[in-house]
C-alpha cells in the first residue's frame, strides 16, 4: 500500500474538488479582503502538529480563516496594479498541470509538454511579427523574462566588442521602463544609459540625443522599449527604436509584459508593429491573455544565442544537449534563468486552443473600449481630471481637492464596501487615482460606482 501519505484521500478529494468547483462557479468572483481581513494567529499557530489534523477541517479553516484575506485578483472589480483574469478553462487547465504534477524542464524529459508550450510561443511570436524560428520559454513572470533576455543582451554585446572592458557595457532604458528592468540591470552589475523623455515616451529622438550627448556611446550594446508603461500604459517608439537598433547592431528588447497583449487588438495592433525588429520580447500571459499566474512568454528573435548565454552546464544534464546544432532538443531550462520549471505554459496554451482567438481578441479589446468610455465619464465630471490621456486600458486621473491621504481612504472604503479594489499611484510626483482594466466582465455600472464614490 506504500507510505499513508500518498494514498488518494477519497473524502478530502470530494472536499477539494467541491471547493473548487464552488470557486469556478462563481460570477462574479468576489473580492475579498486582503490584509485587512484579521487572521487569528493562535488558530494557525495550531495547525502544524506531529501527527497532522484532519484535512477537511484544515481546509475549513483555510476557506474561513485565510481565503478572504486575499483580494481575488480575478475578481471584475480588481483594477489595481495590474490584474489577473484566468479563463475558466485555463484555471481548469492548470489543475490538470498541478495534478499530473507535470514538469517543463526538458526535451527528454517532457516532450508532450514542450511541444505544446512552443506551439502557443510560436504563435505569439508570429503576431508579433517576429521571423520563423523564434522561440523562447515560458518562465515566472516579466521580471525574470527580463533578466533573463537582458543576460543574452549583454553576453551578446560583450562578445561584439572584444575592444571594450565587459564590465563597461551599458543598455539605453528609459525612466519609464518598470522597475524590474532597473533590478536586472543591478542584478547583472550593468550600467544604464537612462535616457529622458518628453512627456514619458522613450522615442528615437530622445535615443539619439542622449546618445549624442554621451562621451562614451560606444558602450551602449543595447536599448529596452516598453509597449505599455505598467503606469500608464504608454507605447514607446517601438518602429523608431527598434530601426535604430536594428541598423547599430545594438539589441532591442521588448517589455511587453502588460501591454504586449495588445497584439491581439484589431484597433492597436498596428501600435505594436515595431516588435518585430525585437531579439527579445516578453509577454505576461498572467496579465492580459487570461492565464493564471504566474506565466511570463519570452521569445528570443535568435534562440541559439541564449542558449549560449544561458544553458546550465553540468555533468548530469549532459544527456540533456546531446542535439547537435542545428537540430537541438528543445529545453525550456535553456532560455531562462530557471533550471526546474512547472509546466507553467500549459493553461494559456489550453485556454487559447479552446476559447479561439478571436475570442482573444474580443476581450483584449473590451478593456480598451472600457478605459475609452470612463475617460468619458471622467471629463463629464465636475469633480474630477484626467491626469493625461488614457492609453491601451489605463486610466490616470485626479479628483480635484484631494490630499493623498483622502485617495487612500477612498481606496479602503471602496474595498471595505466590495465595490472594487483601487489603489492610488504617483504622476510626476502627485498622487492620481488609477485604473487598469483587464477583465472583460467589469461593467460599465461598476465604473460608475467608482466615480460617483469620489463626489465627497
Ligand atoms: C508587470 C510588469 C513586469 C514584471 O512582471 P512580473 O510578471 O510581475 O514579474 C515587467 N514589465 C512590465 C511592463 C510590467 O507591466
Amino acid at each position: 500500500m506504500g507510505h499513508q501519505m500518498f494514498n488518494y484521500d477519497e473524502e478530502l478529494g470530494e472536499a477539494v474538488f467541491a471547493y473548487c468547483r464552488e470557486r469556478l462557479s462563481m460570477d462574479p468572483v468576489p473580492l475579498d479582503f486582503g490584509s485587512a481581513f484579521d487572521i487569528d494567529d493562535e488558530r494557525i499557530r495550531e495547525l502544524i502538529t506531529r501527527d497532522g489534523r484532519d484535512p477537511v477541517e484544515v481546509l475549513e479553516h483555510f476557506r474561513h480563516d485565510l481565503a478572504p484575506a486575499v483580494v481575488s485578483i480575478d475578481s471584475p472589480g480588481f483594477l489595481a496594479f495590474i490584474p489577473n483574469a484566468p479563463t475558466k478553462n485555463s484555471l481548469l487547465f492548470d489543475m490538470v498541470v498541478a495534478c499530473s504534477g507535470l514538469n517543463g524542464t526538458s526535451w527528454l524529459e517532457s516532450r508532450g509538454v514542450v511541444v505544446a508550450e512552443n506551439q502557443a510561443l510560436s504563435f505569439l511570436a508570429e503576431r508579433a511579427g517576429m521571423p520563423a524560428g523564434a522561440g523562447g520559454a515560458f518562465v515566472s513572470g516579466g521580471s525574470i523574462g527580463n533578466l533573463s533576455s537582458l543576460t543574452v543582451a549583454r553576453d551578446v554585446g560583450r562578445a561584439k566588442h572584444p575592444d571594450l572592458d565587459p564590465r563597461s557595457v551599458r543598455i539605453a532604458i528609459s525612466a519609464d521602463a518598470h522597475s524590474s528592468i532597473g533590478k536586472a540591470l543591478h542584478v547583472l552589475d550593468v550600467e544604464p544609459l537612462l535616457v529622458t523623455t518628453d512627456d514619458h515616451r522613450f522615442t528615437l529622438g530622445a535615443l539619439e540625443a542622449a546618445l549624442a550627448n554621451d562621451p562614451h556611446r560606444e558602450n551602449v550594446v543595447a536599448v529596452v522599449a516598453t509597449a505599455g508603461t505598467t503606469n500608464a500604459g504608454i507605447i514607446d517608439d517601438l518602429e523608431g527604436l527598434g530601426s535604430y537598433a536594428r541598423e547599430h547592431d545594438l539589441w532591442f528588447h521588448v517589455d511587453g509584459a502588460y501591454g504586449g497583449a495588445a497584439i491581439f487588438s484589431p484597433t492597436h495592433a498596428p501600435l505594436m508593429s515595431g516588435i518585430r525588429h525585437a531579439d527579445s520580447f516578453i509577454v505576461d500571459p498572467h496579465k492580459w491573455l487570461f492565464a493564471p499566474l504566474d506565466c511570463c512568454a519570452l521569445v528570443y528573435r535568435q534562440p541559439s544565442l541564449a542558449r549560449k548565454a544561458l544553458a546550465q552546464q553540468a555533468s548530469y544534464l549532459d544527456v540533456l544537449h546531446e542535439g547537435d546544432d542545428d537540430h537541438y532538443d528543445w529545453n525550456p531550462s535553456d532560455f531562462g534563468i530557471q533550471l526546474s520549471r512547472r509546466a507553467r505554459g500549459l493553461p494559456f496554451w489550453f485556454s487559447l486552443a479552446t476559447n479561439g482567438v478571436a475570442a482573444y481578441e474580443s476581450a483584449v479589446e473590451r478593456a480598451i473600449t472600457l478605459a475609452g468610455l470612463t475617460e468619458t465619464l471622467i471629463n463629464e465630471a465636475d469633480h474630477l481630471e484626467m491626469v493625461r490621456p488614457s492609453s491601451l486600458s489605463v486610466v490616470l486621473f485626479r479628483r480635484r481637492g484631494w490630499s493623498p491621504e483622502r485617495y487612500n481612504e477612498w481606496s479602503k472604503w471602496l474595498l471595505h464596501e466590495q465595490i472594487a479594489f483601487v489603489t492610488p499611484t504617483k504622476w510626476e510626483g502627485e498622487t492620481v487615482a488609477r485604473l487598469a482594466f483587464l477583465h472583460p466582465n467589469t461593467t460599465e455600472e461598476m465604473v460608475h460606482q467608482i466615480v460617483d464614490s469620489m463626489r465627497d
